[in-house]
């Protein structure tokens, strides 16, 4: 075959026009299947394509993409699964160790362990010469089957059924257990409401430490005792306050960015000494049913919302009993009258911070999108596939909204009965 490097004048146009209709195939037949940030042009002189760099990230920011592999993800229906590149990090001899207490809800590493493991790593691997590990202290079973791609050196795991449930006191004697044992120099915990908050706090007051709490910042800081400064918020989120970092530190979700570039060992760890586990002045009765319609926007971890595609108001409100969800909506569905005020998702509205919320006819305008920024998993139901919540969710379903509800309600019916029936 010849070797001589042909040029095609109009491809090459279309490729430095981004708003061409056929820009985003020639770019990505430029790098061989997938949209690249450079490329060898036909003069034998490397081009870049700076839009190509990076992706659209979860709230819809754009962010850079370090390992290069996310390259053109401008929809989630374009990227292209990325190749693993991680690099593998094994930590021997560690100079000493940062002790993290994920929340683990429902067994899983949420979004906000995920970027408190990242704030640990930043400690962790500070000082080259004087590598730290991070160890992770997990109660309960666990789901994870990537534990070191979050950053995880080393795990405790306490899945005893003591620490089942709310079980603050036994909680409290295994980090003892911990402390005494291993002396981590930091304590890092979420400060989640219903997790780390006051596990955190208890655990400050037993180590007779005075917590940072809100922790959103840290700095490297030589003339503090630690080594480390921290920004964290005050007054009821209306001012920054800036100390020395102590041993124990609550930190806010998007405190770090989560690890995305190395592997750890997640070698476990055992506790030499047996941890007492009678000492329970609390008896855990369990989780009491909530009428989710009760339930504020603010606090609502599950939340269907709806917006100006959907067509059935009753359906949708159906569809919410049948979920156990609670109720949210854009401003158009409020400014409309379909649904009250006080359940307006937004910039105008509530900031939410739901585990799930399922995004109903609602197109994702950026007033929208910044009440949600906080979710942990995102489901739009819409009929435009380019639209922007689709670019925001974790699952996107295209289609009508009122033939997916009914469908939805549909299984979650059967289901309901096939479990009843099995009883
Ligand atoms: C100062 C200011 C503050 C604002 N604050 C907020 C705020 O706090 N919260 C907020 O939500 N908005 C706010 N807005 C309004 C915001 O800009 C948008 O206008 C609004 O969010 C759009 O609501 P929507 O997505 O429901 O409607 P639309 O933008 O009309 O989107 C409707 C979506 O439904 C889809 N659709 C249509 N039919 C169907 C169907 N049958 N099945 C499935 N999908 C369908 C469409 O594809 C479209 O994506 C604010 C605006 C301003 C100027």
């Amino acid at each position: 075959m010849s070797e001589i490097i042909r040029r095609d004048p109009r491809r090459e146009w279309i490729a430095r026009n981004r708003l061409h209709p056929d820009y985003a195939s020639v770019i990505t037949d430029m790098g061989g299947g997938a949209a690249v940030s450079e490329w060898l042009g036909p003069n034998g002189v490397m081009r870049k394509n700076p839009r190509a760099v990076g992706f659209i990230g979860p709230n819809g920011v754009k962010r850079i993409d370090r390992s290069g592999l996310q390259q053109g993800g401008q929809s989630a229906a374009t990227t292209t699964a990325p190749q693993d590149s991680r690099r593998t990090v094994t930590i021997e001899d560690p100079t000493f160790l940062v002790a993290v207490v994920p929340d683990l809800t429902g067994g899983r590493l949420s979004g906000h362990d995920k970027d408190l493991l990242g704030l640990a790593r930043r400690v962790a691997d500070a000082n080259a010469e004087q590598p730290g590990v991070v160890v992770a202290i997990l109660f309960g079973e666990h789901k994870e089957d990537a534990l070191g791609d979050a950053g995880i050196d080393r795990v405790v795991l306490l899945d005893d059924d003591v620490y089942a449930g709310f079980s603050p006191e036994a909680r409290l004697a295994a980090l003892s257990a911990v402390e005494r044992e291993m002396a981590p120099r930091f304590w890092l915990l979420p400060d989640s409401p219903l997790g780390g908050a006051d596990l955190g706090r208890r655990l400050a007051l037993r180590l007779g430490e005075r917590a940072a709490t809100g922790v959103w910042q840290i700095e490297a800081d030589h003339a503090a005792p630690l080594g480390w400064h921290c920004t964290t918020r005050g007054a009821a989120g209306s001012l920054d306050i800036q100390r020395p970092l102590p041993r124990v530190a609550l930190a806010l979700a998007e405190c770090a960015e989560p690890v995305d570039e190395t592997r750890h060992a997640a070698k476990l760890l055992m506790l030499t000494a047996p941890v007492p586990t009678t000492l329970s002045r609390i008896e855990d009765l369990g989780q009491v049913a909530v009428d989710p319609a009760g339930v504020a926007l603010a606090e609502a971890e599950f939340i269907l919302s709806g917006g100006n595609g959907i067509k059935e108001w009753d359906a949708f409100h159906h569809a919410a009993k049948v979920l156990g969800a609670t109720e949210g909506a854009s401003r158009v569905a409020v400014d409309d009258g379909f649904m009250a005020r006080d359940r307006q998702v937004g910039a105008t509205g509530t900031w939410v911070t739901a585990r799930v919320y399922v995004a109903v006819g609602i197109s994702g305008a950026i007033q929208h999108l910044q009440g949600i920024q906080r979710c942990d998993k995102v489901v739009a139901i819409n009929l435009d596939p380019g639209c922007d919540i689709i670019k925001r969710a974790d699952l996107a379903v295209i289609g009508d909204s009122t033939q997916i509800l009914a469908a939805l309600v549909a299984m979650v019916e059967q289901q309901r009965g096939g479990q009843r029936d099995a009883a």
